[in-house]
């Protein structure tokens, strides 16, 4: 067999995991090696830091466990981390809770105070800019709503419409109104320092209001010569207004239901998300689905019935990775819920509606006229399938030969044989795709001859089945994917 990262049997590997993507909220849950190896074993593709919560410690520790877990196991894990994002939010306040009672009159001030019953102050500064007499503010997600009856250079006087309990630094919105803040906030700018001294894959962009905010956060990172891929957070109205712009920029979206739920009406949140997801599908990035999927496995060993169908459905819908965030970072049943996903999503798979997810993005991909690139990798699924093929196994350096393939929803399990083990991480969003780590072929007889080996050794496939290999054109130059191969195996030994 060629030198792989594989330690596991691989026919059991691809039956047991889900070809949709598992990402698991790392927290004190789960932080350790014992229990991410758990997570791994349970269906994870991708872990998740959200920088929002936390130390920076911890997550510099997190990292380290996930990429040792993953290199000892041989499974490609994708590390994403979330940043805070341009979010108003409680200041310091006098005691750790505070009352805020129904009919009260309450302020929100720009210059910082310690909070009250009568005042707190807002932070970043900006929100009186934003809002106009009569908007609802929301605190804690909804927890707390406030009218606001008059606005001045200095405060914001609101009447609590609905009183709770108001905690320090909890999130302030303004539904459907639109943040003026810069999207390099303090806490921002000291996030994106982190990500870029640390090794991530993925970069979660919180309240992305435009493309402008991607490209923006894409040039930072690039001048401290780091290049993740940006994951936007649509969670606001005028993300959803923007969507088209905001999915150019990005390299792949996230349906962040929870924000998106305080920020618009909840019974508008199902059609956004069937939206994004199939608008996602469309232009061929992945499309994440986020926010209380397993809710109450915080709490309980299973899921509801609602839980099970709402993952069930954006399987079907067509959504590349489920996600789950307290669930695994502070739940009482992190692996239970991994399992429970993988479970659902393994039952929705066996019922996607796989030629009319390929036709839908072929569709819109040969709008300026299909290139080569997409040809091939939508005719890999369609002989694979016709021909009955156990495997599609892609070659590919940067992972965007593979990740092209699987946007194509191939019903074909599909390998994407990389050179190095950290472009494996990055295809671990991936709809369907196994990353495997390979030697470097000069020759692309080679390249045949260690896909063959491949699956008669791994037995994926035995003598006389049909693998298909999409290669790209001259070897090594990333984006060329332009060779489609049929071999039936095994493929025969040249003679001299
Ligand atoms: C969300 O709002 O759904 C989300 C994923 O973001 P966060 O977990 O940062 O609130």
């Amino acid at each position: 067999m060629p030198d792989t990262n594989i330690s596991y049997p691989l026919p059991t590997f691809l039956k047991s995991r889900a070809r949709t993507r598992i990402v698991c909220t790392i927290g004190p849950a789960t932080g350790t090696m014992t229990k991410i190896k758990r997570l791994i074993r349970s269906g994870m593709s991708v872990a998740r830091l959200n920088l929002s919560h936390g130390h920076r410690n911890e997550h510099d520790q997190y990292v380290d466990i996930v990429r040792q877990a993953s290199r000892e196991m041989g499974v490609a894990i994708g590390i994403l981390a979330d940043l805070p994002g341009p979010k108003y939010r409680v200041g310091e306040m006098s005691e750790p809770e505070i009352k805020l009672t129904t009919g009260d009159s309450f302020s929100l001030q720009r210059t910082p105070c310690k909070g009250t019953t009568e005042r707190a102050n807002v932070w970043p500064q900006g929100l009186h800019k934003d809002i106009k007499k009569g908007a609802m503010i929301l605190i804690d997600e909804g927890s707390i709503e406030l009218k606001v009856e008059d606005i001045n250079q200095e405060e914001i006087i609101c009447r609590v419409t609905l009183g709770g309990s108001m905690k320090p630094n909890k999130a302030i919105t303004a539904p459907g109104n639109t943040t003026t803040v810069d999207y390099f906030t303090d806490e921002t700018s000291k996030a994106l320092n982190w990500v870029a001294s640390s090794d991530i894959d993925f970069v979660g962009l919180s309240y992305v209001r435009d493309g402008l905010d991607v490209d923006r956060v894409r040039k930072h990172l690039a001048v401290s010569g780091i290049n993740p891929q940006l994951v936007a957070k649509i969670e606001i109205q005028q993300a959803v207004d923007n969507l088209q712009e905001i999915l150019t920029e990005s390299d792949a979206v996230m349906v962040a239901r929870g924000d998106l739920g305080v920020e618009l009406p909840f019974e508008r949140v199902p059609a956004v998300q069937k939206r994004i997801i199939r608008m996602a599908n469309e232009i061929g990035k992945p499309v994440i689905t986020a926010t209380q999927m397993m809710e109450s496995m915080i709490d309980s060993p299973s899921p509801t019935r609602a839980e099970a169908t709402d993952v069930y459905n954006a399987v079907r819908d067509g959504t590349d990775a489920i996600m789950l965030s307290a669930e695994t970072s502070i739940g009482r049943h992190p692996f239970r819920a991994v399992q429970a996903m993988t479970k659902i999503a393994k039952r929705a798979e066996r019922y996607l509606e796989y030629s009319m997810l390929a036709d839908r993005r072929r569709h819109v991909a040969s709008k300026g006229g299909l290139e080569v690139d997409d040809s091939i990798a939508h005719s890999a699924g369609v002989v694979a399938a016709s021909l009955k093929a156990k495997a599609i196994i892609a070659f590919t350096e940067s992972g965007s030969t593979a990740g092209r393939v699987a946007s194509y929803r191939p019903i074909t399990p599909l390998l994407a044989l990389t050179t190095k083990f950290s472009a494996g991480a990055k295809l671990s969003l991936r709809w369907g795709v196994i990353p495997i780590t390979v030697n470097h072929y000069d020759e692309i007889q080679a390249m045949f001859h260690a896909a063959s080996d491949l699956a008669l050794e791994t037995k994926i496939a035995k003598v006389g089945d049909v693998v298909v290999t999409v290669v790209g054109l001259p070897i090594g130059i990333p984006g060329t994917t332009n060779l489609l191969r049929v071999i039936t195996l095994p493929e025969p030994v040249r003679h001299k």
